[in-house]
């Protein structure tokens, strides 16, 4: 659904300048912006997605993934269309790469595929979500920063109902959108997709990462938990001092218990380079305990007790999982270690689950 957008300025000569995300993009009448989502008409900015959802499922909160945030619980999880990136492999491109969007619900996207939208307000998605008895809310799929209207709407009538928000993103926003998703957002899963502005020019189509970097710092500063998601693409982002620099950013800014996710890449869209070895997710996981981080994953591949999560006092093993499920849990009601009463770095409470729930 067309609605004007929050952040812009109007120039004089009929552009206007969307502030939504770190490309800022000044766009002329009857154009888009990079996004494909955001478009000049008659000298306002409008955004073409408010309230229009490409899917809605019940996931796992766990294949956000999200280790540290109500482990076990599911997540009501939705998405639009559009992105602020074009990674070459991205998995979800028919949703991330639209083009030629129109403010209807049925339109040709990226490589002609049919996409279809429908409209939920902020009213009828909470009202799913609450038949759903899901009290977890996911903006994912594609790029939810881009949805900044939406989210926001949405968010103030979840905090009277108290149901959680998360995103999943790619971090590539402005201070200023931060600054009015803050109040509705309580944690976010980050890609980090490489410590490298090369591989952000070469794969993303982006000129830099360090507006991701902010994103991160001004998230965890603010109190939302947050995760952070690498990618590890065979010879593109794997080299160990690469690894190393990420990490060691991520222990400095965010300290030693932030989720850190090390995922295998598969081919996808436009990329056909190797699917990740089990060796490279090893040997990065290694990087980043040597430097201190204590809470270091493996996902998109099977490594037995990569997914655990381990007391950093006395190493007993407080969340076991499988896949998306949890196994066993060792926490008290505080989320301190069973064994030696250690603080874990778990927000909301932790309970079994299997994936064939959902
Ligand atoms: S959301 Fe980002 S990519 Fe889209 S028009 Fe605005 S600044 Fe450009
Ligand atoms: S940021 Fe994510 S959704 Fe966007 S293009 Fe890259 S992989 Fe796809």
């Amino acid at each position: 659904m067309k609605k004007e957008t929050l952040l812009y300025d109007k120039h004089a000569d009929g552009k206007v300048q969307c502030h939504t995300c770190a490309h800022e993009c000044v766009i002329s009448p009857g154009k888009f912006g990079f996004c494909e989502t955001r478009t000049n008409v008659g000298g306002i900015c409008y955004t073409l997605i408010y309230g229009a959802l490409s899917a809605e499922a019940i996931d796992p909160v766990e294949k956000k993934p999200m280790f540290h945030f109500y482990p076990g619980h599911p997540i009501y999880s939705i998405s639009s269309v559009g992105c602020s990136f074009k990674c070459l492999n991205c998995q979800n491109f028919h949703l991330s790469q639209v083009k030629g969007m129109k403010d209807e619900p049925v339109f040709d996207g990226a490589d002609g595929m049919t996409m279809r939208l429908h409209y939920k307000s902020p009213e009828d998605l909470i009202k799913s979500v609450e038949e759903s008895k899901c009290k977890l809310l996911a903006f994912t799929y594609n790029e939810p920063m881009i949805w900044l209207e939406y989210i926001i709407d949405v968010g103030k009538i979840a905090r009277k109902k108290d149901i959680k928000i998360v995103l999943v993103t790619n971090g590539y926003t402005t201070r200023k959108a931060l600054d009015l998703m803050l109040p509705y957002v309580d944690g976010a899963n980050v890609d980090i997709k490489a410590f490298d502005a090369e591989f952000h020019k070469k794969v993303c189509k982006v000129p830099d990462f360090k507006p991701v970097l902010d994103c991160i710092k001004v998230l965890h500063d603010n109190g939302k938990e947050v995760e952070i998601t690498n990618l590890l693409i065979p010879t593109m982002n794997d080299a160990p001092a690469m690894i190393r620099k990420l990490c060691e950013w991520c222990m400095k800014e965010l300290g030693p218990d932030v989720p850190l996710h090390f995922s295998a890449y598969h081919p996808d869209y436009k990329l056909d380079v190797p699917s990740t070895p089990p060796e490279t997710l090893v040997e990065a996981r290694g990087i980043a305990q040597e430097i201190g981080l204590r809470n270091v994953y493996v996902g998109n591949a099977y490594l037995p007790g990569s997914e655990d999560t381990i007391c950093p006092k006395c190493k007993a093993t407080v969340v076991a999982r499988q896949g998306f499920s949890i196994t066993s849990i060792k926490l008290d009601a505080k989320n301190n270690c069973s064994a030696c009463g250690y603080p874990i770095s778990i927000v909301g409470e932790a309970k079994k689950s299997s994936f064939r729930f959902f």
